[in-house]
């Protein structure tokens, strides 16, 4: 149905299932790790009408790819969506942190200059920077949070900046992830895989296999499975209008 934020080119064998990705899901953005990557996935996933390509620069990989920031800030005015941008504050990449805010807020104050863009955005233990810098930018568009995993105040800042949030099966399945839907908005949620990186008893989740989070949706918002993709459809609606 909808998968809001996928790595579709980084599968095993990206070209086998696109078709199958445009025939199951109206909706699949593929988010990319670099401006460059944006380009070659751009072209290679062309003609398939379902299937969007976002402009990013994953957090993760800032210290490869900072060179490219230039070259992302150009290609903002052309296109709707943008990620997967953020920043993640894991020990791991403590020594680019402070690039890696840099980074982000020249993205989203380049988003909001743009007038708004649609932004699938990594936040893990950074959640209070990314929510500071978003507050700054109120033109910035339509951030998406996604697999968020911030305290309960960050996620009232969150609803309260108005941000959408992408939900994947293993977070609807845990207990956070169960007292976090049943706080945000229903009109706010939207389906998402993070593919191949997220996976469920070593199967990567396939783009058509977000919507396994209705269930659990379903159960949490006492409403029927049907009524539940009415919402996630509406929601979809709503973030591309
Ligand atoms: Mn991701």
């Amino acid at each position: 149905m909808i998968d809001f934020h996928s790595h579709l080119d980084l599968y095993p064998n990206p070209l086998n299932i696109l078709h199958r990705v445009n025939e199951e899901n109206r909706f699949t953005l593929t988010v990319t790790t670099s401006p460059k990557a944006w380009i070659a996935t751009s072209q290679v996933f062309s003609g398939y009408k379902n299937i969007h390509v976002s402009l990013g620069l994953h957090p993760e990989i800032v210290n490869k790819k900072y060179k490219e920031l230039d070259l992302l800030l150009t290609l903002i005015p052309e296109t709707p969506f943008i990620g997967e941008v953020g920043i993640d504050g894991s020990p791991r990449y403590s020594q680019t942190l402070n690039k890696q805010t840099f980074i982000f807020e020249k993205i989203i104050y380049n988003c909001e200059t743009a007038g708004g863009r649609i932004i699938s955005i990594h936040s893990r233990k950074a959640e209070s920077k990314i929510l500071s810098i978003l507050d700054k930018y109120p033109g910035c568009g339509k951030p998406v949070l996604h697999w968020f995993s911030g305290s309960m105040s960050d996620l009232q800042h969150a609803i309260e900046l108005g941000c959408f949030f992408s939900i994947n099966p293993i977070m609807a399945a845990s207990k956070k992830g169960k007292e976090f839907i049943s706080r945000i908005p229903p009109e706010k949620i939207l389906p998402e895989s993070d593919g191949p990186f997220a996976s469920i008893q070593n199967k990567p989740i396939m783009p058509w296999e977000a919507i396994k989070i209705v269930p659990y949706l379903s159960k949490y918002w006492s409403v029927s499975p049907q009524t539940t993709k009415k919402i996630l459809l509406e929601n979809l609606h709503n973030i591309l209008s």
